[in-house]
């Protein structure tokens, strides 16, 4: 949708007149265009119905192009003159951004629209939700009037201020002045000019008042009519432009430079939806890779990121501390698994999986067991791209063969093969206590995705298994390294996967919905044996990342578990989880598909053979969901906020992918 949001800095600067005088100037101008309300409160009752006098207004200035008279272009009516949300209320009536949102684009599709607020942006719609929630749904330049009056640099510069944080672009602001003035007119010149400065806007308008308030028609749309060139500026940008520049120029995970596979763009995201450059609206599956675990836009955590931006974004953490740092590694430490008290902030989950491996071989060498320089791990796990990392990733759908000169050589056994849901058999641990016997004097750690191996194959093992490792860790003095990068934070219905072995790791590390899926942020848990024995004799953990505790990152955090732990997220997920196995159950008839298997809020469908990924990419695109499949897996791990229709919209989706793509 084209076109602009009129709001004011208060009800009653003039808003409608300003409305109705763009929309005679743009149709004077030979555009195609519309003035809309989404809710119209103070409404007349006639034998005609609710009359809107606003509305009357628009009619009248655009009558010239309107022969037949002027649409019903309010989306919602009430008598009473008060806030939208009251009388909504008293009409027993309720209004969601989405909904009136969704009503304005129906009014205003192929047209410019112009949309014109009710009173300012925080005027309340109910539910927590005020006018700038709307305002973000449409996503149009705002146009702000301004009565020049005392005390309105003020409104104007919080008017100003509150559309800017919302995400939301400026076009201008127009003054009007709607009392006659008292002297020779230099201070209303001086406000406008403050305006401007502090504002960092442009005045599209500064409409006099003329005969006591008596302003005619013409005087507005003559104003407005000048400042056409000025809004025309406010240009969209070129969007297949800017894909081919980044198909040129810009690298995407595990893409090439030459041949990029396909990529969309996103304008902005909110809940479960990521929104894109054409309004499209794509349900999310992914959760950004896992992370965005409350979904996108969460107003506690916009406000989280957005207080601490108010204080300081970041300091470094060499010598300095601070709050958001200090309450998260609380926080960390009282939900972690028992005996897990020391933290260590990382930039990335790569790197918390790096600092954990070097935790691991110093605790060693301090102890003197200086031959345990190696890991152990199992096949089919993913713990990130850095050396360390990929050193302890599957050695096949890795990356070892290409860097093979480089990572160091570690130990594996066998994928654990016991399913979670089968009985437990015992065999299926057997090679590896074998390996970790053999090489035990020279193992420092072993490294496991606990019960989830993630994006090593999507593969849910037998918490048994867990705990057998967690023995023969014990058994051989060896550490045990687990990666809840990907499983913490609820994921698989526990808190942390540990849980459903009812094991504790000597090294634990965190990372993706950590902070909400706002910033980059991991960490690197260790007990007090493993932190007090490198410490040992001086000893220091030797990592610093220069972004080391961020206090945004932190901030979020914080906000992200409070949130967590205010929510019924084990409802939440547990739901998910019947509703995954609901949608994705036809999938298991389909004859390509290999295995269907859901967990928390995690589905999978393996495939017999690797999957088409732009092909599937661009049918899910058009049928209004965002997956990303790999492999033979086409899988979804969505915000814990998605509902029962979203998921039942994921699992037809990918069933009639599947079914169509067979019979091509
Ligand atoms: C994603 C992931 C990582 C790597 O985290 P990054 O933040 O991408 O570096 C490590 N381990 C597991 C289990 C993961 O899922």
């Amino acid at each position: 949708m084209t076109g602009f949001f009129i709001t004011g800095t208060d009800t009653g600067v003039g808003k409608t007149c300003i409305t109705a005088a763009l929309l005679r100037a743009f149709l004077d101008a030979g555009r195609h265009a519309l003035a809309v309300k989404p809710v119209q409160t103070g409404c007349l009752k006639t034998e005609h119905g609710l009359v809107a006098e606003d509305a009357e207004v628009y009619g009248r200035l655009a009558a010239p192009y309107f022969p037949d008279g002027y649409p019903e272009v309010c989306c919602r009516k009430y008598i009473p003159a008060c806030s939208p949300h009251l009388a909504a209320d008293m009409a027993g009536d309720t209004l969601t951004p989405d909904t009136l949102a969704e009503e304005v684009r129906t009014l205003g599709a192929n047209t410019l629209t112009l949309v014109e607020g009710a009173g300012g942006v925080a005027v309340p719609l109910g539910d927590g939700m005020t006018m700038l929630d709307l305002m973000q749904r449409l996503d149009l330049p705002v146009i702000i009037v301004a009565d020049n009056k005392l005390g309105m640099i003020n409104h104007t510069l919080m008017t100003i201020e509150m559309v800017r944080n919302a995400g939301l672009s400026v076009a201008g602001v127009v003054i009007n002045n709607t009392t006659p003035v008292s002297d020779d007119g230099s201070l209303r010149r001086s406000n406008v000019a403050t305006i401007e400065e502090y504002g960092d806007v442009s005045i599209l308008a500064d409409i006099p008042n003329c005969d006591g308030g008596t302003k005619s028609d013409a005087l507005f749309v003559e104003a407005m009519a000048k400042a056409l060139p000025l809004l025309d500026s406010t240009a969209k940008s070129d969007v297949q432009n800017d894909l081919n520049f980044d198909a040129d120029h810009i690298w995407h995970p595990y893409t090439s430079a030459t041949n990029p596979l396909p990529t969309v763009k996103v304008r902005s995201a909110r809940g479960t939806r990521l929104i894109l450059e054409d309004d499209t609206e794509l349900v999310d599956g992914m959760a950004s890779w896992w992370c965005a675990i409350h979904g996108y836009a969460h107003p506690t955590l916009d406000r989280a990121m957005r207080e601490q931006q108010g204080r300081m974004s970041h300091v470094m953490f060499g010598g300095l501390t601070h709050d958001p740092a200090i309450s998260l590694c609380r926080k960390l430490i009282d939900l972690a698994p028992e005996g897990l008290e020391h933290v260590f902030l990382a930039d990335s989950g790569s790197v918390s999986v790096e600092v954990a491996l070097k935790m691991a071989l110093q605790y060693m060498q301090t102890k003197g067991e200086v031959e345990r320089t190696k890991l152990f791990t199992v096949r089919g796990g993913y713990h990130g791209d850095t050396c360390g990392a990929m050193s302890v990733c599957d050695p096949n759908n890795g990356m070892h063969h290409l860097f093979s000169g480089l990572l160091p050589k570690q130990i594996f056994a066998p994928r654990p093969a016991c399913r979670f849901d089968e009985e437990y058999d015992p065999s299926s641990l057997e090679e590896a206590a074998r390996v970790l016997k053999k090489h035990s004097s020279e193992i420092a750690a072993i490294i496991v995705e606990p019960i989830v191996q993630g994006a090593g194959g999507m593969w849910f093992y037998h918490p048994e298994y867990l705990r057998g490792l967690r023995a023969l860790a014990d058994e051989h003095g060896i550490l045990l390294i687990l990666d809840e990068i990907a499983t913490g934070f609820g994921r698989t219905g526990k808190f942390f996967a540990s849980e459903w072995a009812g094991i504790s790791p000597d090294i634990l590390c965190v990372g993706k919905g950590l902070s909400g899926g706002y910033m980059t942020l991991a960490a690197t848990l260790a007990t007090s044996e493993v932190a007090h024995t490198i410490s040992a004799d001086g000893g220091v953990l030797m990592h610093g990342p220069t972004f080391m505790g961020n206090p945004l990152a932190c901030a979020v955090a914080n906000a992200s578990l409070d949130l967590l732990q205010q929510t019924d997220w084990q409802s939440q997920v547990h739901n998910i989880e019947t509703w995954l196995n609901q949608a994705l159950a036809p999938c298991r008839e389909l004859r390509d598909v290999a295995n269907v298997r859901v967990l928390g809020a995690i589905g999978v469908v393996e495939l017999d053979a690797p999957v088409n990924v732009p092909q599937l990419q661009e049918q899910f695109i058009q049928r209004g969901v965002w997956l990303r499949p790999f492999g033979k897996l086409i899988y979804a791990m969505p915000p814990y906020i998605i509902s029962e229709e979203e998921v039942a919209r994921i699992g037809a989706v990918i069933h009639n992918a599947i079914a169509e793509n067979r019979h091509q």
